[in-house]
């Protein structure tokens, strides 16, 4: 099914993002089948909980987890949910982005959120190779084709522009070149959502804008993932990781609760779809499942 009709449907409705495993040495052909084996159980059990799509991650163009992708998509429809299968472009070529497309298609995937990609550790914009250079680039190559498109967006700006104007701007052409939908990096404070989904719609980009939440279960790590991705931690959620950052358990409360919060706000300002970084944890999406059972459509 595709995204783009599941965000015309009805709603509340909630989505969950999964991550497949690395790719390792060929030589290393078991320990590989088994951690693809594991990540699927996991996916089963998160699948299980009937979310409206399951995204799956990729890699770093030429990285270690391209081709596992598509499989674990395939594996996210086979458990009978719709599957988002994200593509990055960044060092990667014309045919290999043809290739992944026919893997895609064959695996009966329907959805693909065009991505560039971070750079390569070491490298940056200026020492880029490859055939394509924004992610504008992708969706220019893929809109001719009838997948359902997504791409990403950044209410706090994107970290490498310097002035959102720009980074709107860049955004528009990119949905003007044919996405159907955009997904939010993560953010704490539900404020600058709305703000910034009005200032898009003034921008004239008028597509589905699916809010990303995170539940914040690591504290210490929370601050470092902020900093890098340019995401704002607001003093009442700073508050709580200097709480219970310590203490995994309450944090794991602590952060399903903000969580929580945080999107049953959005549903009540008339958000219809909300996407939950909850990544291979079932026992998490299990948490936020529950706490919204009366809520979600499913
Ligand atoms: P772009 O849309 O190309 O934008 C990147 C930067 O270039 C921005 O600063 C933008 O303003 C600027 N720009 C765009 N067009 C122009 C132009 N014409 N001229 C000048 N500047 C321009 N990464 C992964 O590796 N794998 C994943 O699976 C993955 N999933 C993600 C899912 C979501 C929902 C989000 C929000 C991010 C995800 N990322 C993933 C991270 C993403 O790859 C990085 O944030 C990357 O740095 C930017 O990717 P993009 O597609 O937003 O790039």
């Amino acid at each position: 099914m595709k995204i783009s009709e599941l965000l015309s449907s009805k709603g509340p409705s909630i989505s969950f993002e999964v991550f497949p495993p690395k790719r390792s040495d060929p030589a290393l052909f078991a320990e590989e089948e088994h951690a693809m084996a594991k990540t699927k159980a996991v996916i089963s059990e998160i699948a299980a909980l009937k979310p409206s799509f399951i995204s799956v991650t990729y890699g770093a163009a030429g990285g270690t987890t391209g081709a596992n992708t598509c499989e674990i998509a395939r594996h996210v429809l086979g458990c009978g949910v719709p599957a988002l299968a994200h593509l990055t472009c960044i060092g990667s070529s014309r045919d290999k982005i043809a290739d992944e497309l026919k893997s895609f298609r064959e695996a009966g995937i329907e959805n693909i959120l065009c991505l560039r990609g971070d750079y390569p550790p070491g490298t940056d914009a200026s020492m880029r190779a490859g055939d394509f250079r924004h992610a504008l680039d992708l969706v220019k190559v893929l809109r001719p084709s009838t997948f359902c498109l997504g791409g990403a967006c950044y209410p706090e700006r994107h970290p490498e522009c310097e002035h959102i104007a720009d980074d709107i701007e860049h955004l528009k052409a990119k949905v003007d070149a044919g996405l159907d939908f955009l997904t939010t990096q993560m953010f704490f404070d539900n404020s600058v959502y709305y703000n910034y989904l009005s200032r898009l719609r003034s921008n004239g980009i008028m597509v589905p804008v699916v809010a990303g939440i995170m539940p914040v279960t690591n504290g210490k790590q929370i601050s470092r993932i902020c900093k890098l991705s340019g995401t704002t931690l607001p003093p009442r959620f700073r508050a709580i990781v200097d709480r219970f950052g310590e203490d995994p358990a309450a944090m794991m409360s602590a952060g399903v609760a903000y969580a929580t919060e945080q999107i049953v706000d959005l549903f009540a300002n008339g958000v219809n779809h909300v996407h939950v970084y909850t990544m291979n944890k079932p026992d998490l999406s299990r948490m936020i499942m529950r706490n919204l059972e009366s809520i979600v459509a499913r």
